[in-house]
């Protein structure tokens, strides 16, 4: 397609400003974007949904008869190891594959992650996280900087573009518990692990079958191949230098492992002595310390939301009255509905909500609260569906269960958090962020959802029925009281801030 000129980024703009023949009147690019995206989120969260009950259920039902500590780790090493790859992940796009090639190599990766945890056997299942973990990697951050890269930075649909996108991603969220859920726990495991593998590559057929959408962007680095081979190298070995970290953290000696947050935490702290005393420039140390701080928050937020797969998911199949009337039972042919069918709630309140919180934004234009105090009330709600659960883990008494709309209430609360959260959190990231280290930032945010979902998976190792109420209490304190530091620190941050609100 492109115009025959000497930038091929240019051009790309230039031919995506006047397209208008995609989903919505936008560049058609993004309705391939839309779907790959869509099919992928739809493989993460089916597996998702399925995995700490997977390890969880006893061997005789199929599962791993792994202890809830045991599967915690797995399942903190796993979604903590995919969000902590998109670093790699960006870097090798920029630097070997370009971003359309690196979505296309990490949905096969991903594919195959997924029917290899389709076969029952250990091994098969180990195989298959890592792969999906270095295929997300590759998939993830790049799928969305593809979507940048269709527009240019002035062109008014950019904001709506990256709604879309969203939407496509809740979509395919939404739906994959619905359905993997379903096979997963009411017929095979194994069957739900392949059913996301399924998607996966119908996901990745339709992103080839629609390439020429996407021909004018994303292409590979302009390097000589000596230095695209020696940037695989290095590229390959920081991975698996990233692996054997993770692995050594979670399966390695006892000493090691008990010291986990701590080695973690030092780790990010000695990254941001060198990058204060010996990267950045002194006119950069501003923006970048206000990223910091919100960093900071945005791990708190994401440790909280984050344990929907992991302890909500087991709240949910363990005391959670999911029975349903006979005719329904008759329908899926079992007595109550899948735990994993809570999976979807946030999806739907986000695709419910989202127009809501776009029609309260423009509405009070102006008026509208700063970025950190937008973060300090996501962190806030975050915290208010913690204390649900806690409130609902006292309600549990003789029965052994309560009622099915006590995680409806959590997950509304937590898609409020996310509304005020995510969005900012990202957008701020990027304005904030000075020019030459745009790609960076990008990865401190993706690295502050990685921490997250390594404490989200922490969490859960407690999760005992006699622990609940103490645990899901100090969770909820945790967000509120970081609310209450960030909004007396607001002052201090829009300082750091400047311009950007
Ligand atoms: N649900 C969104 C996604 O999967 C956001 C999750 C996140 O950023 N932690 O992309």
């Amino acid at each position: 397609m492109g115009t025959q000129v000497a930038n091929p980024g240019s051009a790309a703009v230039l031919d995506s400003e006047k397209d208008t023949t995609g989903i919505g009147g936008h560049p058609r690019g993004l309705t391939t974007l839309f779907f790959t995206e869509m099919w992928e989120r739809f493989s993460y969260y089916g597996m998702r949904a399925l995995l700490i009950l997977y390890m969880t259920t006893a061997i005789a039902n199929g599962g791993m008869g792994l202890d809830n500590k045991r599967a915690a780790s797995i399942y903190a090493a796993y979604v903590g190891s995919v969000y902590l790859m998109s670093i790699p992940g960006g870097w090798f796009a920029d630097n070997v594959l370009g971003t359309r090639m690196a979505v296309l190599v990490g949905g096969v990766l991903i594919a195959c992650g997924h029917f290899s945890m389709a076969l029952p056997t250990t091994v098969s299942f180990f195989a298959g996280l890592i792969l999906i973990v270095l295929g997300t990697g590759l998939l993830k951050p790049n799928v969305s900087a593809i979507v940048g890269s269709l527009y240019s930075p002035n062109d008014p649909r950019r904001d709506a573009g990256f709604s879309i996108f969203y939407m496509g991603i809740n979509l395919g969220a939404g739906l994959a518990p619905l359905i993997c859920s379903y096979l997963g726990e009411n017929i095979s495991w194994h069957m739900g692990f392949g059913m996301a593998g399924i998607f996966m590559a119908l996901g990745i057929v339709q992103f080839v079958a629609h390439g020429e959408r996407l021909s004018h962007v994303g292409h590979p680095p302009a390097f000589p191949p000596e230095t695209l081979r020696r940037n695989a190298l290095i590229g390959s070995v920081f991975t698996a230098l990233i692996v054997l970290t993770v692995i050594l953290l979670y399966f390695g000696p006892q000493t090691i492992q008990d010291y986990r947050p701590a080695i973690m935490i030092g780790g990010v702290a000695l990254g941001l002595i060198w990058l204060f005393t010996s990267y950045l420039k002194p006119e950069e140390k501003k923006p970048v310390s206000a990223i910091v701080v919100l960093f900071c928050f945005s791990v708190v937020f994401w440790a909280v939301f984050e344990q929907a797969g992991s302890s909500f998911n087991l709240f949910a199949r363990d005391f959670t009255d999911r029975s349903v009337p006979q005719s329904i039972a008759n329908f899926i042919r079992a007595p109550e509905f899948p735990a994993g069918w809570y999976q979807s709630v946030n999806s739907f309140f986000l695709i419910s909500l989202a127009p809501v919180f776009s029609w309260i934004w423009l509405r009070l234009g102006t008026r509208q609260p700063s970025s950190p105090i937008k973060f300090a009330l996501g962190l806030f709600f975050v915290g208010a569906g913690a204390l649900v659960l806690a409130l609902a883990s006292s309600f549990i008494g003789i029965s052994g269960k309560v009622g099915p709309y006590w995680l409806i209430g959590v997950y509304l609360c937590h898609t409020i958090g996310e509304l005020l959260l995510s969005p900012v959190g990202l957008s701020t990231t990027t304005k904030l962020a000075p020019s030459r280290l745009t790609g960076l930032m990008m990865g401190v945010w993706f690295l502050s959802i990685s921490f997250g979902n390594f404490f989200a998976g922490e969490v859960a190792g407690n999760f005992s029925r006699d622990a609940l109420l103490g645990l899901f209490a100090k969770v909820a304190a945790g967000p509120v009281i970081a609310a209450v530091i960030l909004v007396l620190l607001t002052p201090s941050i829009r300082k750091l801030m400047g311009k950007v609100n």
